[in-house]
């Protein structure tokens, strides 16, 4: 019989690829979000549009023991959405009542297995001040102190999901991701992480320009693309290991750097000026070192490969947006000169 699954935010950058791996696997899939994927048609058999932070639409959704349910879905950003203060109240409230919605009745309809995407933003603030060495092992989560509301409640939220465990045998994966990028990302307004971001501002930028780069560039980070993602979802989930563990990469890179990659993948002479903006911990890297243990694999994907398909996209997706400015106003003279 085949195989069923539920995608809880599969309008999304990762539930949209996820979905189309797991049709590639013969499943039948559910996904559920408050949009569609922005950037390609679903490969959902089934699609609900609805707000998961309503129990009634829950109830709609999780109508049957799936074998396996992805929760996904979540009210984030990148740094821009999540560290200026601006959204915490919604940050934590919205993505604490679909985490509280779902788990109830993942036990109530008997679900096989349910992953949860918690994030690298549960690690404390005070292992991530030096750039050089983060401390991001699974085991360094606390004494908790994370950098941002949306850190704590993906640390709630953990917690929430080992608990249903614990008391009511439901079966949990739990992965801390660690900046997930790659083609069908957001690429701007707000929410855009710095992989796309940067994409953008280089894309955008003529020759001989100058892009502005939040911080003082310093700051590192490590970036996962999205294939190795899944395929670090899809391991874990098929293995028996229950735990919060690391998905994301360790080939860590000063954002000054990305850029230069970026600007160096645009074949263009661009220049960088640092400015104030919002950054975080001041370093961040993934500790592979128990996905290596516990599922004998670990992400490797080299992060110039990555850009390079990520530039290429973001790039189509600007020159896209051109091409359609640029026909609008013929489109609209025929609106008002009484054509349908
Ligand atoms: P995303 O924003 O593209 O996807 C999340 C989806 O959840 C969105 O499509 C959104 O519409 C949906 N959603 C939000 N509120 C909802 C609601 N009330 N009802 C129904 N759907 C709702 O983000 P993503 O990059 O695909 O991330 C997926 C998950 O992984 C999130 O939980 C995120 O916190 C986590 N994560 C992602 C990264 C990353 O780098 N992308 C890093 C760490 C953790």
């Amino acid at each position: 019989m085949k195989k069923t699954a539920l995608i809880c935010g599969a309008g999304g950058f990762i539930g949209s690829h996820l979905a189309r791996r797991l049709k590639t696997e013969g499943y039948y899939v559910l996904g559920v979000d408050l949009k569609y994927p922005e950037f390609s048609p679903t490969a959902a058999d089934d699609f609900i549009l609805g707000d998961l932070r309503d129990p009634y639409v829950c109830q709609n959704v999780l109508d049957r023991p799936f074998d396996e349910v992805y929760q996904l879905a979540a009210d984030m950003g990148g740094a821009g959405y999540i560290f200026t203060g601006d959204n915490d109240a919604d940050v934590m409230h919205n993505s604490a009542l679909i985490n509280l919605n779902t788990l109830p009745l993942c036990v109530q309809k008997r679900v096989g297995k349910v992953f949860y995407s918690s994030s690298a933003c549960i690690y404390p603030a005070y292992n991530q001040q030096d750039p050089d060495n983060p401390r991001c092992c699974e085991d360094s989560a606390y004494p908790a102190q994370p950098d941002s509301e949306y850190g704590w409640e993906k640390l709630f939220s953990e917690r929430l999901y080992l608990s249903f465990q614990r008391n009511y045998g439901l079966n949990v994966r739990i992965a801390r991701f660690h900046n997930i990028y790659g083609p069908e990302g957001v690429w701007r307004g707000g929410r855009e992480k710095a992989p796309a971001a940067l994409c953008r501002k280089v894309a955008e930028t003529p020759d001989g320009g100058e892009i502005e780069i939040w911080g003082d560039g310093q700051q590192t980070r490590s970036f996962l693309y999205i294939d190795e993602c899944i395929e670090a979802v899809r391991r874990l989930m098929a293995s028996h290991f229950s735990e919060p563990i690391n998905i994301g990469s360790d080939e860590m890179v000063a954002i000054n750097d990305l850029a230069r990659l970026v600007v160096r993948i645009s074949g263009k002479r661009l220049s960088i000026r640092n400015v104030p903006g919002p950054q975080g911990v001041r370093g961040r890297n993934s500790d592979n070192t128990l996905i290596r243990k516990v599922l004998d694999w670990a992400p490797n994907y080299p992060l110039e490969v990555g850009m390079r398909a990520t530039y290429a996209w973001v790039a189509q997706q600007i020159e896209a947006v051109r091409v359609t400015e640029m026909e609008e106003p013929a489109w609209m003279g025929l609106r008002q000169n009484g054509c349908p």
